[in-house]
């Protein structure tokens, strides 16, 4: 996805600036008008440190190494006149694209893409403040347009209809796997499917409840495993569920099942992987170096699939 600014501060930047809005400026991303220019094209959120420090040399004055963004910038080491603030414009970055899995199946939601996104946050100075695209993405109205292309990955993808599955996708990682088992529901794939979800909580946080739900009724989903860490005491994550039903994990294994991952790197991903080899080496009866190589062949036959981010 391509993500837009805020209105609201690529029309305080050109208040502040007195630049023509609608100048029309050559830049890397081509020709547009300086308002098209501030507002849909260019990274003005969070400038990266080599952003700043050529921001320094066009306004002349010391700025200690940081990450900030423009309309901060311009408020603490304003530009002498638009020329400069034009010659500003010309360092920009484009904005960088943001990437989500798609969470639908071409099968089952013919002619739709479907995405599943946090709402990033993070706090500066106390105030809590979104990250740009997840943030432009729920401020959206309905029908409107969204600039975006398919990024295609061909590593993570579903094996034949007669392998068995078991994907571990807490959080926004059930993305890929609701395409994957709507894919297989709407294809009548014969392998078995198992889902690990995991959240915060189950009353606000469990992702296409009732569609799983239905999935695990009509059969479609073999297994499906929740874990809501914070709804009791002791936190509770996807890799508890998969030790707690490790052997039969390992009869999976066995019998050629294919393991994906999808969801935050860190610290589920790692977490996760530490947990297959816990059970391969428990229920497996490996020692570490044997559950390591078993664990490597999995990787090999492409039967281990991660997309973590
Ligand atoms: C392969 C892949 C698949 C993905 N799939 C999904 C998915 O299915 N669903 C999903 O929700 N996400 C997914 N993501 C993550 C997604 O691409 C974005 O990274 C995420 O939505 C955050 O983007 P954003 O623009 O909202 O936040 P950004 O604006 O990019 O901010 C991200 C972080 O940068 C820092 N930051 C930003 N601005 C400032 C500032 N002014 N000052 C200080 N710090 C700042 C903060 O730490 C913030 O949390 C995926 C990523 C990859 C690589």
């Amino acid at each position: 996805i391509l993500p837009y600014n805020h209105l609201p501060v690529a029309e305080a930047i050109v208040s502040l600036t007195g630049v023509d809005r609608e100048k029309e400026m050559e830049h890397r991303t081509g020709r547009h008008s300086v308002f098209n220019l501030l507002q849909k094209k260019l990274n003005i959120a969070y400038l990266p440190e080599r952003v700043v420090k050529q921001y320094s040399g066009i306004v002349k004055q010391e700025i200690p190494e940081t990450k900030i963004g423009l309309l901060d910038l311009l408020k603490i080491y304003p530009v002498q006149d638009t020329q400069q603030f034009e010659e500003v414009i010309s360092i920009l970055e484009p904005i960088t694209p943001r990437l989500y899995s798609i969470s639908s199946s071409p099968e089952a939601h013919s002619g739709e893409v479907h995405i599943t996104v946090a709402k990033d946050f993070f706090t500066i100075n106390e105030e809590t403040k979104y990250g740009l695209c997840s943030d432009h993405l729920s401020l959206l109205p309905v029908d409107c347009e969204v600039e975006f292309y398919v990024h295609k990955n061909n590593e993570f993808r579903l094996p034949a209809e007669d392998k068995d599955v078991i994907m571990i996708g807490p959080g926004t990682g059930i993305a890929p796997f609701r395409s994957f088992i709507a894919e297989r529901d709407a294809v009548g794939a014969s392998g078995r499917n198992w889902l690990f979800f995991g959240e915060q909580h189950f009353a606000s946080d469990f992702l296409y409840q009732t569609e799983l739900q239905n999935w695990v009724e009509t059969g479609v989903l073999t297994k499906l495993n929740v874990a809501f860490s914070r709804d009791q005491q002791q936190k509770i994550y996807v890799q508890h569920k998969m030790l707690k039903h490790g052997a039969e994990f390992f009869s999976w294994l066995e019998s050629g099942a294919y393991v994906y991952i999808c969801g935050k790197k860190e610290p589920m991903s790692a977490d996760v992987e530490l947990a297959v080899l816990q059970i391969i080496m428990e229920h497996g009866n490996r020692s570490e170096d044997q559950a390591i190589q078993y664990f490597e062949k999995l990787k090999e036959q492409g039967r281990f699939l991660k997309d973590v981010y």
